[in-house]
């Protein structure tokens, strides 16, 4: 993989800025919308060689790979048609007066992906920028850039303006922070750690423009007594474990009503004992984590609920054929964390769960805010009232009632509050980040 750095950034940001002088920036809003609805289609066509490509460089499942590749080019679809009904609106003023706003791109956008999810989070992220008008520079991660690269190629097919998109390769360091801080860049995109995210802000505050960041979390799941615990089941278990806990929106804390705690602990744990780890195209339930460094990161926190005295509930098993020298690692289910515990606080970003049980709607609220995360939340009960209660009362970017993540929709706003970053990707909204509001007040009398 080239090791693009501030050369390649400043190349990448004057092709941008050249493209939206010309072609791109005088392309219409439905001129836009139809490049992307032809990408769309050929992401489509392309979607298993896309899969596969993703599979074998993040590790990921095949049929997990296959849903990022069906979901970009959703993305690619529901962007596309929403390129020409992104307006402004006329306000009523003073007598003698017009006024109205302009929805205008930014310009140039820098968009920095992480390695767990690039297709999707290029579909969530550089799409919309595309579909308002803006000319976006992308810096995938360093751990997996090859479906960045290859979505490159599917836009120049589909005839997308040269320069409206560019793509460079690097280490987070070179590149990204090149990306981040560049005089050039009118809005920028981050998705990754809390912690890169802090030096992405501070880099684009130095140019005064802004950042959509979206970060990590912590995020729960509550089940009381009288929810559909058949139904619950499942999500419960794929929530921690897909795509290996590496998701930005696992939920890797599960809080039990006491009355059903033992019971669902058992059910949880007969769930993990099934759960079988291999290769990604051998596409079992859980692939290999993406690096070494992740592996023993996650092997440390494992290794200290231990030594703190949690109990491992369960754990799933490593295929007998999984390959040497693979980055594979048993899920695991902790019980006896205490909310407080370094397993039900920091983001392990591997497949571990921590079970946590609660006695009163006011005590899972409590716990389940007391993090410094914010991002997803899960609410199981057959109480229609309750569950309204605590969508309300929970800290987070999506709630999730009798459900977890609604099956990724395209159209739902997603994003974090606290630790989990600000602004929102995904659905309309985000379009509106994309763009900045420009009020026109004309007096004639
Ligand atoms: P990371 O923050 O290390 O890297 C993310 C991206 O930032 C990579 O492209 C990397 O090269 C780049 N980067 C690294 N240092 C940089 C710097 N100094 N300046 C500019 N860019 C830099 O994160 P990661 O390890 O790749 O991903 C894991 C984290 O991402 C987890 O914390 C996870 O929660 C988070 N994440 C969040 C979401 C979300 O939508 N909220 C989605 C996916 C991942």
């Amino acid at each position: 993989m080239a090791a693009g750095g501030a050369a390649d950034i400043d190349a990448a940001v004057i092709a941008a800025d050249t493209a939206l002088h010309g072609e791109w920036g005088k392309a219409t809003a439905a001129e836009r919308g139809r490049v992307l609805a032809r990408m769309g289609k050929l992401v489509e066509a392309q979607a298993e060689d896309l899969a596969l490509l993703e599979a074998r460089d993040v590790g990921k499942p095949l049929k997990q790979a296959r849903a990022d590749a069906l979901a970009l080019a959703r993305y690619l679809e529901f962007y596309a048609g929403a390129a020409d009904k992104l307006h402004g609106e006329t306000l009523p003023y003073l007598a003698g007066y017009t006024v109205y706003t302009l929805r205008e791109p930014h310009g140039v956008t820098g968009h920095i992906i992480p390695w767990n999810y690039p297709m999707q989070i290029i579909g969530r992220s550089v799409v919309g920028a595309l579909a308002a008008g803006n000319a976006a520079v992308v810096k995938p991660a360093e751990e997996a850039s090859l479906t960045a690269l290859a979505f490159g190629r599917i836009a120049a097919e589909a005839g997308l303006p040269d320069g409206a998109l560019n793509i460079v390769t690097g280490s987070g360091e070179d590149a990204g922070a090149a990306l981040a801080g560049h005089p050039g860049v009118h809005h920028v995109s981050f998705t990754g750690s809390t912690a890169v995210g802090a030096l992405v802000q501070a880099a684009a505050g130095r140019n005064a423009v802004p950042v959509t960041l979206e970060l990590g979390g912590k995020s729960p799941q509550i089940v009381f007594a009288d929810a559909d615990l058949e139904r619950a089941l499942p999500f419960l278990v794929n929530a921690g474990i897909q795509n290996a806990g590496q998701t930005c929106s696992a939920s890797s804390r599960l809080l039990v009503e006491q009355r059903i705690y033992d019971s669902l602990l058992d059910n949880l744990s007969a769930r993990y004992r099934a759960l079988k780890v291999g290769a990604a195209l051998d596409d079992l339930d859980v692939g290999p984590l993406i690096s070494a460094a992740q592996k023993s990161r996650v092997e440390a926190y494992i290794e200290r609920g231990r030594k703190d005295g949690l109990q491992v509930a369960a754990q799933g098993a490593i295929a007998s054929n999984a390959p040497g020298g693979g980055h594979f690692l048993s899920p695991t289910l902790f019980a006896g964390a205490a909310p407080d515990h370094l397993l039900a606080q920091d983001e392990i970003f591997g497949p571990v769960q921590v079970v946590i049980p609660f006695r009163s709607e006011e005590e899972a609220v409590q716990i389940a805010n007391a993090t410094q995360y914010g991002l997803v939340a899960g609410v199981w009960t057959g109480d229609g009232a309750r569950a309204m209660r605590l969508t309300r009362a929970v800290r987070a970017g999506q709630v999730f009632v009798n459900n977890y993540g609604a099956g990724g929709g395209v159209e739902l706003p997603f994003g974090g509050v606290g630790r989990s970053g600000h602004g929102r990707e995904k659905g309309f909204e985000a379009l509106y980040g994309f763009t900045r509001l420009k009020t026109v007040a004309a007096y004639h009398g």
